[in-house]
């Protein structure tokens, strides 16, 4: 069972060395999309620091609806004109089905598995890149972190004007 109480605790301490920044925009420009598993240390695997990158994380990182939403702010109102979107080996919604994750889950929804990283990365890519108010954006990537090495590879990579 999950001890909650030593994430108020471990706060104490992180909160006396606690430096805020003066504002919220990311200073890189950039937005990443990526899987919630837990062996994926995003801002580690791509030298991010606090305050330069918006890191959106679901299942699988797949582009649904809820993060074409958090990015039409991202790219509107604080000036991101690149968005990464890096899946990872060893991904629990690679290689089975929606049908297969509904029967284990019990809940019926739309999970967005895969079978294969390049087709699901160019799928998100070309939902990015047509959807309208994504216009601002203007390079998408498609990336793979690899969980056993740490080594990210680039798969795919689209440019606009
Ligand atoms: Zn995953």
């Amino acid at each position: 069972m999950a001890d909650i109480d030593t994430l108020l605790a471990a706060n104490h301490s992180y909160s006396r060395s606690f430096a805020s920044l003066p504002e919220p925009r990311p200073s890189r420009h950039v937005a990443v999309v990526s899987c919630m598993d837990t062996r994926l240390d995003v801002r580690g695997a791509l030298g991010l620091g606090i305050g330069e990158a918006h890191i959106l994380r679901n299942a699988g990182g797949r582009v649904t609806d809820d993060v074409l939403r958090s990015l039409a702010l991202s790219t509107n109102a604080f000036g991101v004109d690149a968005v990464v979107l890096m899946q990872h080996t060893r991904c629990g919604l690679a290689g089975v089905t929606d049908a297969e994750l509904r029967s284990d889950t019990g809940a019926e929804v739309e999970f967005l598995a895969f079978s294969d990283h390049s087709e699901a990365l160019q799928h998100d890519i070309g939902v990015i890149a047509g959807t309208p108010f994504l216009d601002g954006v203007r390079t998408i990537a498609g990336w793979l972190f690899d969980v056993d090495t740490g080594v990210v590879s680039e798969l795919h990579r689209r440019h606009r004007r």
